[in-house]
């Protein structure tokens, strides 16, 4: 019978019956109580056992546990998303090791090379080479007026798979996921973003399925038009909002980065939200080798966005220790596909140049090891397995604890596997990597293997900077970034071999991080928020919890 008492603590005009369900923002599934039911027009829509939210993340864990791979996982849980934002979030939060890699990489590369073949619904704000001189009036349909973050890729470099065009879709919607679960970014606050330029990948513009434009990326000035529209619009409808490229090819990549990283507030996250993660990686290692930062030589293999990022910061954070630049520049060298980068070659691109050192050119990585006697070496060039037995042998010669971020990813691009390194330094290694790998026992010990996630740095950023309101996003942030996070590794977590702490404490960890950025927005005078004297207390207040309310 229908409780004359269900009284409404909703206005008169919130969705009752279906329309309610059929809103992610607000639906409760099984979880209405039997007085919303009566009050809100869902009585006999529901099958009529009440659940709370933890018997609701129990049925999706056992659903997802039941399915045959990580792509039907990941399908699963974009269409809980798509129905349930608070219970898609409780579950992964309260998930965090093993719905990461579901939601993010290494599954959602997958997913966005079958982005087209597993299409369900449309999600985040496509702009397309055809909405030239329209696109404000694209940002207009967005439905939401408070939008505070942006992540915006145009498909050319997704992860390390190369060019997927609108494909690369899958990229912001699953950072801004990683946005809502691990800083409380409210999911009406953050607008995935595609930029469709066309793309050169063959394959999808032979694909009948393939959803983006079926033409050739746009080049020179007619792209930079497009990105130029776009981040004009973007201010337009949202003038304080923070943009983050994602996954552009490298040359536009850091093209665009100093374009617009003082015109606008934005930031590449594969470019120094990476640097952040691995120099924090860095500062931890420092705890269980016992050496000094500023005593590290470090060689890359790949000086693409990842590689060049994380050295320019690792010298900003060297000069900050009171080395001249020049000196914290001569601790970074580089392995391209060429060989050593050095001042002889006449093939560098730019933004290699700052590390051509004088040195006799040295045509592979193995010879650069012997020849340098790096005290960490740093894959970042997506081809699996260069740390080869020689390249680990020799790094164990030459130091008692190789530092050894082999962050190429998905997990088939790593330069080595955790296994590899552990077994081939005798379990010397300081070992961290772009995708997870499993725990490793070795000798009677138990090594636990570091991921250096992106998702540890830049949900902590935005959140810092979205609540400072700060006009700009700078290097000073990313490097204060970097050391909270190290500080939050405990001790014994460094004694098991992890240079980034558990990724279960995210949330505070983020906190944190968004705090540290704040202060450092307010200091430089880039705050345009009222910032009170109890940081931590404002900014938690602020985060989004996925929790239900009450509507009667
Ligand atoms: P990028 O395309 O900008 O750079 C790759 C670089 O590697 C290029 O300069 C290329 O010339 C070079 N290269 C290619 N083949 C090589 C070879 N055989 N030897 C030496 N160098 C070679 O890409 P990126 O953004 O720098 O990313 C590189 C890798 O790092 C990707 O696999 C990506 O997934 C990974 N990554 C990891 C993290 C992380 O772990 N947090 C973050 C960002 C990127």
């Amino acid at each position: 019978m229908e409780s004359p008492a269900a009284a409404r603590l909703v206005p008169d005009d919130f969705p009752t019956g279906v329309a309610l369900l059929n809103n992610p923002f607000l639906n409760k599934d099984t979880a209405f109580s039997e007085h919303e039911r009566d009050a809100l027009g869902l009585r006999g829509l529901l099958p009529p056992r009440v659940n709370t939210m933890e018997e609701q993340v129990a049925r999706v864990l056992e659903n997802l546990r039941g399915k045959a791979s990580d792509l039907e996982r990941y399908i699963y849980m974009i269409a809980l998303q798509d129905r349930n934002r608070a219970l898609f979030y409780r579950a992964v939060l309260d998930n965090l090791r093993e719905l990461l890699p579901i939601i993010y990489t290494p599954t959602v590369g997958l997913a966005c090379q079958q982005y087209a073949h597993i299409f369900r619904r449309p999600r985040g704000l496509f702009v397309s080479a055809r909405d030239r001189g329209r696109i404000a009036r694209v940002f207009r349909n967005w439905p939401f007026d408070d939008v505070r973050i942006i992540i915006v890729t145009d498909g050319e470099r997704i992860l390390g798979l190369g060019d997927l065009g609108a494909n690369g879709m899958g990229i912001p919607v699953g950072k801004l996921a990683l946005y809502t679960a691990c800083a409380g970014i409210h999911p009406e606050q953050s607008l995935p973003v595609t930029i469709d330029a066309g793309t050169d990948n063959a394959g999808l513009l032979h694909d009948p399925l393939y959803m983006g434009l079926p033409q050739r990326r746009l080049r020179g000035e007619a792209y930079d038009a497009l990105i130029e529209e776009f981040i004009a619009a973007a201010g337009e409808r949202y003038p304080h909002v923070m943009i983050q490229f994602e996954d552009f090819a490298n040359a536009n990549a850091f093209r665009l980065l100093a374009k617009y990283r003082d015109r606008a507030c934005a930031f590449n996250d594969d470019i120094q939200g990476t640097a952040a993660a691995v120099l924090a990686g860095m500062y931890a290692a420092m705890r269980a080798t016992g050496g000094t930062f500023a005593g590290q030589k470090l060689l890359f293999l790949g000086a693409g966005e990842a590689g060049i990022g994380i050295a320019d910061l690792i010298v900003s954070a060297l000069v900050g220790a009171g080395l001249s630049e020049e000196d914290a520049r001569q601790r970074c060298w580089f392995v391209d596909s060429k060989g050593l980068v050095v001042r002889r070659r006449t093939d560098l691109k730019e933004h290699k140049l700052p590390y051509a050192h004088d040195h006799v050119f040295l045509p592979d990585f193995p010879a650069a090891v012997e020849a340098l006697k790096p005290t960490a070496i740093i894959g970042a060039a997506g081809k699996p397995g260069t740390f080869t037995k020689e390249v680990l042998e020799a790094m164990a010669r030459l130091n008692a604890r190789p530092i050894v971020f082999a962050l190429s990813n998905p997990t088939s691009n790593a330069e080595c596997t955790a296994a590899e390194a552990y077994t081939w330094t005798k379990g010397a290694a300081v070992f961290a990597s772009g995708s997870p790998f499993p725990p490793y026992p070795f000798q009677g010990r138990m090594f636990v293997p570091s991921q250096g996630n992106n998702a540890y740095i830049f949900p902590g950023v935005g959140l810092g900077v979205t609540m400072s309101g700060a006009r700009h996003v700078t290097d000073a942030m990313f490097s204060a970034a970097a050391e909270t996070l190290a500080a939050a590794v405990t001790a014994d977590e460094i004694a098991r071999g992890c240079v980034y702490p558990d990724i279960t404490r995210i949330r505070e960890i983020s906190l944190a991080i968004a705090v540290s950025v704040a202060e450092v927005a307010r200091a430089a005078g880039l705050a345009t928020r009222p910032l009170p004297e109890d940081l931590p207390a404002h900014i938690r207040a602020a985060m989004y919890e996925p929790l239900y309310r009450d509507y009667a």
